[in-house]
């Protein structure tokens, strides 16, 4: 890695430069908090999504226990609506508690997030921490509920007002009852799934860290409550351990686990797994994934009602009219465990991750600069991506040395082959070197030359992207000798 202070300037512009990730609306001036995927950026999100879902769903078999679980398990996944019935969000606790805090400068007009004034910056000349300006004055810090409100329908009254969804989860929880009655699953199973959410952060910043449009993979896994803490345990480990197969094997990855006071009133276990991002201080991390024991204070607030905390008891919120203060649906969301032949409300554990944040995070990994000679063999620095090559946007580039000779008609044959298997890129202009080197800075393990040699003796030259070594490939092996190194 890099070591300079610089690293995440270097980072955005690379981003943009490459075509990873660009401001969205950017021609009018940008919309803050929201981002688009170019090119490179959309095949590296889905390669994240990919092996997401195949670690999870696809991937996943149910007839053995798997390394560390405490039984065999089933998995499906779920793709629920954005927007759905507000009661969701009303009996789940978001209206009344998904909200930050945030403080408005009345001399500035600027408003900051209460636990973020100490790291912010006043918008008044020169820069100085919000309040600092003897002009500045801070309002007391009050709530503001992140949930993007819209309309349904015709009519804009408060009839009609519906939630973009902050989280996946809820469509997981309310569909419970449809997954275990309609796809042979047994509790203890899990339900996946991947899709947008939305969050309106009061100061997005950090690049994509914070974002108001975003991706999550939540998985929300169903069990008894008597082995609940054994499976929050496995779920736990076993996260960490796709974030290092993926490539973020540095002490930059860490596990830390919340301690009593600063998890949610119903959690019985939380844990976050973090990545030292470059903007942050040193020594401070930022999350990727949560992974949280959440008991069965989901289902029980979608059958009976808002749930509070009264001592240790998790009990119905009422109005003074002795009412659920929000409803729930009233539907049996439990299940007929056999082993007590009694009907039980299951604990759910949650891995809930970001895909944005772990592009980001693999991005900044990756990110490397060294010096390579050149044609003549003078040292030249570079930028390379060492991405893994199973999330490599690009696996292989193929390029002929030159454009003539037949050489372009070899190259182009083998690209459309290898292109029928991998995302694959040609390219024949520009010196051999730059092509190599836009390659390295998109993260392309490998680049395929087709050069003089390769017309008497059907070889080609197979560069490494990290050690920058070429090796001779025949054209024949050329699709397994590849299929091996991206282990795909
Ligand atoms: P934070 O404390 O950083 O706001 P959170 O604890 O609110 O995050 P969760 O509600 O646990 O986040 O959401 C699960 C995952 O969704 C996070 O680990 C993160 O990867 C992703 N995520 C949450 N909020 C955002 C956001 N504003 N932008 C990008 N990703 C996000």
């Amino acid at each position: 890695m890099s070591n300079e202070s610089n690293t995440m300037e270097k980072i955005v512009a690379l981003c943009k430069r490459r075509g990873f990730i660009f401001q969205s609306s950017e021609i009018y001036g940008g919309i803050g908090g929201f981002w688009d995927y170019g090119p490179l950026g959309v095949e590296l999100k889905r390669n994240i999504k990919d092996a997401w879902w195949r670690e999870m769903v696809t991937g996943h078999d149910d007839t053995s226990v798997p390394l560390g679980a405490p039984s065999a398990f089933d998995m499906v996944g779920l793709e629920s609506t954005i927007i759905m019935h507000p009661q969701v969000w009303k009996a789940s606790g978001h209206l009344d508690l998904f909200y930050d805090l945030f403080v408005d400068c009345k001399t500035c007009k600027a408003r900051f997030r209460a636990d973020q004034v100490e790291s912010s910056e006043c918008p008044r000349r020169p820069s100085k921490r919000p309040g600092a300006h003897d002009e500045c004055e801070l309002t007391e810090p009050r709530e503001f509920n992140t949930m993007f409100k819209t309309y349904v329908g015709a009519l804009l009254d408060p009839t009609a007002e519906v939630y973009l969804r902050p989280e996946t989860a809820q469509g997981m929880f309310v569909n419970f009852k449809n997954v275990l009655s309609t796809s042979r699953v047994k509790v203890p199973f899990g339900i996946a799934q991947i899709g947008k959410s939305f969050r309106n952060e009061i100061t997005p910043r950090n690049f994509t860290f914070r974002s108001r449009e975003f991706e999550q993979m939540e998985m929300e896994f169903f069990c008894p409550p008597e082995s609940s803490e054994a499976w929050y345990a496995y779920w736990r480990d076993r996260r960490v351990e796709w974030y290092v197969s993926l490539g973020l094997k540095s002490e930059k990855l860490h596990l830390r686990e919340h301690g009593p006071n600063e998890r949610a009133h119903y959690s019985c276990g939380t844990a976050d797994i973090e990545y030292a991002y470059p903007f942050l201080p040193k020594g401070q991390f930022g999350e990727l994934e949560g992974i949280s024991h959440r008991g069965d204070f989901d289902l029980r607030s979608h059958i009976e009602g808002k749930l509070i905390r009264n001592g240790d008891e998790l009990v119905v919120e009422r109005d003074e009219d002795g009412q659920a203060r929000h409803a729930g649906s009233g539907k049996d969301l439990s299940y007929f465990d056999d082993a007590t032949g009694r009907k039980v409300v299951p604990h759910v554990i949650e891995p809930a991750g970001g895909i944005g944040r772990t592009a980001l995070a693999l991005l900044c990994e990756a990110y490397d600069e060294d010096a390579i000679p050149d044609e003549k063999g003078v040292p030249q620095e570079r930028i390379v991506l060492r991405l893994h090559p199973r999330i490599a946007p690009v696996k292989a580039a193929v390029f002929p040395l030159v454009k003539k000779d037949g050489q372009p008609e070899v190259a182009a044959r083998m690209y459309r082959d290898l292109k029928k298997r991998w995302n694959v890129f040609y390219d024949e202009k520009g010196s051999i070197g730059k092509r190599y080197r836009r390659q390295d800075e998109s993260g392309t393990p490998f680049c395929i030359t087709v050069d003089h040699q390769t017309l008497e003796d059907e070889t080609v030259t197979l560069r490494d992207r990290d050690t920058t070594r070429q090796t001779r490939v025949r054209i024949a092996d050329l699709e397994s000798t590849l299929a091996e190194k991206l282990q795909s």
